[in-house]
């Protein structure tokens, strides 16, 4: 049966709302909405295009410090701020990521908050939920099989089959087919050439999904990607295999934002998950445009810390989308600042205001970038049960002469009400005149765009690109694409490429090793270091702890 002090056994003890009821709450229409079982929905596209000339409400985005095992809570965050927000009177829903199954059966767990802040029904959104994630991959694997399909059929393209860059996808971790050879067994089954499996999320037809708008854009996006070379290595775009429609088609339903509820019935939408490496780590532009027509204020999330989630999300998901946001939300825990600064995980619950202050200079770093960019600022020390006063105390230290404030928040054990402080400043700061600018215009060349990065968010004192890199960024531009915005790949666990440099490195060399075009999704990957778009599961995955009780609960989830 499920431990009573579970998130699964907290989620059970709320009753959820008919979903119609959570619509209500922003004044949707039943009938917009397209139920999957009582609490979960979809927002239909028509009433979308209606809300196209109502004002937008206020956006607040949800970031981090650089992550460390001890755990941050950006997610268990946005719910609370949200529930807080409600609390006071501010009608607010949020926006947040669709859960992958790799993470959900391999280190992670789930992504539906935890504690008293969570969303629900938990376990339906972290499994297969809407569905929305096996259709990305079925019109993500159409793809794959029609280019292979067409070089059977004589190869009318000229296809290098040395040079497919579209590989399939599976929402899991298998690291055993991250390298395989398809074609094997003779003539009837095409060309043997090597291939492989990415996961689900680092797909770019999730990344194209999340950043349209409409379903036209989505539709033009997904024909300008590029997946293979010809011989005379001329670039072969998606629209060339001529699926382009069958894979809409097969979008379609799923492109309709999700409504689900938190444990306080505040709306949430929950749509799309691109993996924050590879690609923006962002949920939908659709659902966020919808949510700010729909609500005064909609609270987001961004992934990994504030350098990767934050910066892109700004430069890319806001550049996109037209978006600019209010507020930024830095949060933080006092026992990842300790990690930061040299404590290890073994030593957490020990008072330590030393290291505190000492690695509280990673989350002023993070609070001077997110400055940068003309946001205003407030820090949310998600409070953990070992915190001491002094320790908190030690956090405001750190940043008092930058004019911004820390507020304790106790909502994973308080539910909203342990957010209403940092509600009411939230509130507050979003009521100034946002300054909003992106970090780098679109006209800067690429190399410059990695350079503005590295030296103005990470702090490197060099970035030194491979020669390899160089060729393919000078070959980018002379096709044209050298306006896009960069996404950069990098560990999230440190500023700089080496993930086990902790707390605010500086004067630090960015290795770039390579440079991938995503046409479609509308920016160019920069990659430093190792980056994985197949993730593997570790030794002891969360897969051997998740059952199904007598009575038909599924447990084993957080
Ligand atoms: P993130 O979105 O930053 O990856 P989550 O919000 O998903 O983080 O939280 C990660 C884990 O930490 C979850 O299992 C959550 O229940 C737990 N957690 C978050 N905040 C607290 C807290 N204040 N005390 C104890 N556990 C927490
Ligand atoms: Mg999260």
């Amino acid at each position: 049966h499920l431990d009573p002090m579970s998130d699964a056994a907290i989620a059970a003890s709320v009753t959820p709302e008919p979903i119609e009821a959570v619509g209500a709450r922003l004044g949707i229409p039943a009938d917009a909405l397209y139920r999957y079982g009582p609490h979960k929905a979809k927002l239909s596209l028509d009433y979308i295009k209606g809300l196209e000339d109502k004002p937008a409400g206020k956006l607040i985005l949800v970031t981090a410090i650089s992550p460390t095992p001890a755990g941050e809570g950006k997610t268990t965050t946005t719910i609370g701020l949200g529930d807080a927000l409600n609390r006071i009177g501010a009608k607010t829903a949020v926006c947040l990521r669709e859960p992958s199954l790799g993470p959900c059966f391999g280190a992670k767990g789930g992504a539906t908050g935890g504690g008293h802040s969570q969303i629900v029904p938990m376990q339906d959104i972290n499994l297969h939920f809407t569905g929305d994630l096996h259709a990305i991959g079925a019109a993500h694997n159409l793809l794959s099989a029609l280019i292979d399909n067409h070089i059977y059929w004589g190869n009318a393209l000229d296809i290098d089959v040395r040079r497919i860059a579209w590989k399939r996808v599976v929402d899991l971790n298998d690291r055993a087919l991250r390298s395989i050879v398809v074609g094997l067994g003779g003539a009837a089954n095409g060309f043997p050439r090597e291939d492989g499996f990415d996961i689900t999320v680092a797909s770019e037809v999730m990344a194209i999904f999340c950043l349209s708008r409409t379903l036209e854009e989505l539709e033009e996006r997904l024909s300008r990607m590029v997946v293979a070379q010809t011989r005379g290595k001329a670039i072969v775009r998606a629209e060339a295999l001529k699926g382009i429609g069958s894979m809409v088609a097969l979008l379609r339903d799923a492109f309709q934002p999700n409504l689900v509820q938190t444990m306080e019935h505040t709306p949430a939408f929950v749509h799309g998950g691109p993996f924050a490496n590879i690609a923006h780590g962002c949920n939908s532009v659709i659902a966020t445009r919808s949510a700010l027509r729909l609500a005064d204020y909609v609270v987001t999330e961004a992934g990994f810390g504030a350098d990767l989630g934050a910066e892109k999300f700004l430069d890319i998901k806001c550049r996109q989308a037209g978006l600019a946001p209010n507020v930024a939300v830095v949060v933080a825990t006092v026992r990842a600042l300790k990690m930061h600064g040299g404590v290890g995980l073994k030593e957490l619950v020990n008072e330590d205001v030393a290291a505190v202050k000492q690695g509280a200079a990673n989350l002023r770093r993070h609070v001077e970038n997110m400055q940068k960019f003309g946001v205003p600022v407030v820090v949310a020390l998600n409070r953990f049960l070992s915190d001491t006063p002094a320790e908190v105390e030690a956090v405001r230290g750190v940043l008092s002469d930058l004019g911004v404030n820390v507020h304790v928040c106790s909502h994973w054990a308080d539910g909203g009400k342990g957010a209403e402080e940092l509600a009411h400043e939230v509130k507050n700061l979003a009521e100034k005149p946002s300054a909003f600018h992106p970090l780098y215009s679109d006209d800067l060349r690429l190399s410059a765009k990695i350079e503005t990065i590295a030296r103005e968010i990470y702090r490197a004192g060099e970035v030194v690109f491979t020669p390899e890199a160089t060729r393919r960024l000078a070959e980018l531009e002379a096709q044209g694409f050298g306006h896009l915005p960069v996404c950069m790949a990098k560990t999230q666990y440190s500023f700089s490429a080496d993930p086990k440099l902790r707390n605010a490195p500086s004067g630090h060399v960015l290795p770039v090793r390579e440079v991938r075009l995503s046409a479609g999704a509308g920016f160019v990957v920069a990659l430093t270091g190792d980056v994985m778009t197949m993730p593997g599961l570790p030794s002891v995955p969360a897969a051997e702890h998740i059952f199904v009780d007598a009575d038909g609960v599924i447990g084993g989830l957080s």
